[in-house]
């Protein structure tokens, strides 16, 4: 479940250990204009499986595929494995230690979970969220500025109407039908990709995720 960081800020006071507050505090106040950093970091202190009293010192991206983000959440001591969309996050175990389930070894391409470990460099290596949350990646998709979104991304925009491409009725007036099914959807994929898609700018991002409500509203 997802705080604010004034809660989170009174959960630091209760269960950190007194001379790391001061870290764990400044790295609240540092990544609490994220929303993923912000579930990550709600998930860590409200639901770390084990009775730790460390200070969250960073949360390093190290896979993003469709929204699902896998990250490495670091103390001073120790690195955790999380998962999270932009809804939930959710500690998984130990960083180059706990396995991925069955379904997330798909989700992100891994044969099984020896090819998983394999990929997983030294935490130390992997960089900050801040290269993720500098807008240089879509916050939804997570393509780098310049590409094109992942079909069905809700930042994308509409090249016919400017709108949100997951949300006006373009498909259905380039498609002259009233329903799409999937042999429809590849249709009028074909169709954007003659008119030009739009890639992702950081221009598109600020709104997120204050755009949520927009994204839900059906
Ligand atoms: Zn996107
Ligand atoms: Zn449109």
């Amino acid at each position: 479940m997802i705080k604010t960081a004034e809660e989170l800020s009174l959960f630091i006071d209760h269960t950190v250990r007194a001379n790391e507050t001061a870290q764990a505090k400044e790295f609240l106040a540092r990544s609490a204009s994220d929303r993923q950093a912000l579930l990550l970091t709600s998930e860590y202190y409200t639901n770390l499986p084990e009775v730790s009293d460390e200070a969250l010192l960073a949360i390093k991206p190290l896979r993003k595929r469709r929204g699902l983000g896998l990250f490495v959440l670091e103390t001073a001591s120790h690195h955790y494995l999380a998962i999270s969309d932009s809804d939930e996050a959710r500690i998984l175990g130990e960083y180059q230690v706990e396995d991925l389930p069955a379904e997330l070894l798909a989700h992100f391409g891994f044969k099984d979970n020896a090819a998983f470990k394999a990929d997983c460099p030294e935490a130390a290596t992997l960089s900050d969220l801040r290269a993720f949350t500098s807008r240089g990646h879509c916050p939804v998709c997570g393509v780098a500025e310049g590409e094109i979104h992942l079909l069905g991304c809700p930042v994308e925009i509409c090249p016919w109407c400017d709108g949100q491409l997951t949300r006006c009725n373009c498909r259905f007036e380039q498609l002259g039908v009233e329903e799409i099914d999937e042999e429809r959807l590849e249709m009028f994929e074909d169709l954007l990709e003659a008119k030009g898609r739009i890639p992702y700018s950081r221009e598109q991002s600020p709104a997120y995720p204050g755009t949520s409500a927009g994204l839900d509203q059906g």
